[in-house]
């Protein structure tokens, strides 16, 4: 009989994956989860240190998920949006707007942050030909964005490695330097420059405002680019330019909505209102594929009209709205409440600061950032200039790997060691967390910085 790993290897083609590696080591099948814990197949317990991709927030098998969810299954588990509708996902839109940004005023739905994204795109540029301005269709993106893995999101996003490969399939956009301060694009250190590296922004907003339907943004951090977070008041001025310039902002809070960033929005701690705003990943608590993407009402507005004036919003997918994933959305905004996660969560956001604090000391370790719960720590092979190892390599996956010998799961981005535990995970398990990556961190560097220089 075939083991499972065996059969692991066998059949599924993995998301970011070399399946040539994959096919040579042996792979861990997650068999079930408990709180911030994952137990893989042969009863090895680990800490879940990127919440499964980000996604998790309260625990793996809260009971308020798992309930919520029988209940719904013994009534029915899948019924369209497309001309019906049903309670669970009204409730939902009308909670998600109550915690929203004020101005935003309707909700629509679908399964998964590019496609959240994409739909604030399609929205912006419709709104811009349903108001008779056609020619504003471009948007505005930043250096390193990451929106998704679909053709339009990756059309909007800045990695190289991801996403140069498929400029010949993507519409272009107009690319505006990020706010990466440790790396500045415009070789200057905060706070001295006064956020010089807006002054781009404005320029291309000046120059092409006539032509630009939106402006797309990671509000306050730039994550899958290596946790990058934006300095202090950033957003907000982007706000106010898009303002200036007619252009309509579009924040993308896949990554860090539903508590991340330490408020339930990143747009909230800088008291901006986007015109759309892109929702996934946490929005189920991390059980189940559910998107949204919220407008105001000028928008929403825009697009109605007479049936045979074309001005519907002709998008929607299979399965968007699903009622699984709206009651396990709307459990999860009731233990937020109910658990009072958001005010728990500050004593854990400066206990992680004060752990990771004194690393900025260790050679090898040249920026720590974090807001929240994001926490990305960029390893360098020479501290003075910044110098980066080279991404062959392979620094940040040589210390997720040690770090799951230990006990811990990680996924690294190039250099950057990610820490994204769950909202849930307790002041112990930070502790540990925080140990057992140092521990890593040390092992590797040793190692690469030794002899054969390889690992
Ligand atoms: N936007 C941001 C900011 C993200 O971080 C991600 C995923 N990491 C996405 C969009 C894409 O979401 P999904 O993987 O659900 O398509």
């Amino acid at each position: 009989m075939r083991r499972p790993t065996d059969e692991a290897q066998r059949w599924i083609w993995h998301p970011f994956t070399q399946m040539r590696e994959w096919e040579r080591e042996t792979p861990i099948l997650i068999a079930h989860g408990s709180g911030a814990t994952l137990t893989d197949t042969e009863g090895r317990v680990y800490l879940d240190g990127v919440s499964s991709l980000w996604v998790n927030l309260h625990g793996h098998r809260h009971p308020k998920i798992d309930r919520a969810l029988v209940r719904q299954i013994g009534k029915i588990a899948h019924s369209t949006l497309l001309g019906l509708s049903h309670p669970a996902a009204v409730t939902l839109a009308r909670r998600l707007l109550q915690l929203a940004p004020s101005g935003l005023a309707r909700v629509f739905y679908s399964d998964n942050g590019s496609t959240a994204v994409e739909v604030a795109v399609k929205m912006a540029f419709g709104f811009w030909r349903h108001r008779g301005r056609p020619k504003k269709r471009k948007f505005i993106t930043f250096a390193d964005a990451y929106h998704g893995d679909t053709l339009g999101s990756v059309s909007l996003g800045g990695i190289e490695l991801f996403h140069a490969f498929y400029q010949p399939l993507l519409f272009e956009t107009l690319r505006v330097p990020a706010p990466t301060c440790y790396r500045c694009p415009i070789a200057l250190t905060y706070p001295g420059c006064k956020m010089a590296c807006l002054d781009a922004v404005e320029q291309t907003m000046r120059r092409h405002h006539r032509e630009i339907a939106g402006l797309v943004i990671e509000p306050l951090i730039q994550a899958a680019a290596g946790m990058w977070v934006a300095p202090p008041g950033y957003l907000a001025r982007i706000r106010a330019l898009c303002s200036q310039y007619d252009i309509l902002m579009i924040a993308d809070e896949v990554a860090t909505g539903f508590g991340r960033t330490g408020t339930m929005f990143a747009c909230a701690q800088e008291a901006v209102t986007p015109d759309l705003m892109a929702v996934a990943k946490g929005l189920t608590g991390g059980y189940l594929p559910l998107a949204a993407t919220f407008a105001t009402q000028a928008i929403y507005d825009a697009f109605l009209g007479e049936y045979a004036e074309w001005k519907t919003f002709f998008h929607g997918h299979s399965y968007t709205g699903n009622p699984l994933g709206c009651v396990a959305a709307l459990a999860s905004l009731d233990i937020f409440e109910e658990e009072r996660v958001l005010a728990k969560l500050q004593a854990k956001v400066a206990l992680l600061r004060q752990l990771l604090a004194p690393w900025k000391r260790w050679r090898y370790v040249g920026d720590i950032r974090q807001i929240g719960l994001m926490v990305g720590i960029e390893l360098v092979a020479e501290k003075k200039n910044k110098t980066p190892y080279p991404l062959a390599m392979d620094v940040g996956r040589a210390v997720c790997r040690a770090a799951r010998s230990r006990g811990v799961l990680l996924r690294p981005l190039g250099n950057v060691i990610v820490l994204m535990p769950p909202l849930c995970i307790s002041m112990a398990q930070i502790r540990h967390l925080v140990a057992v990556v140092g521990q890593s961190i040390q092992a590797t560097v040793r190692r690469c910085a030794g002899p054969t220089k390889s690992f």
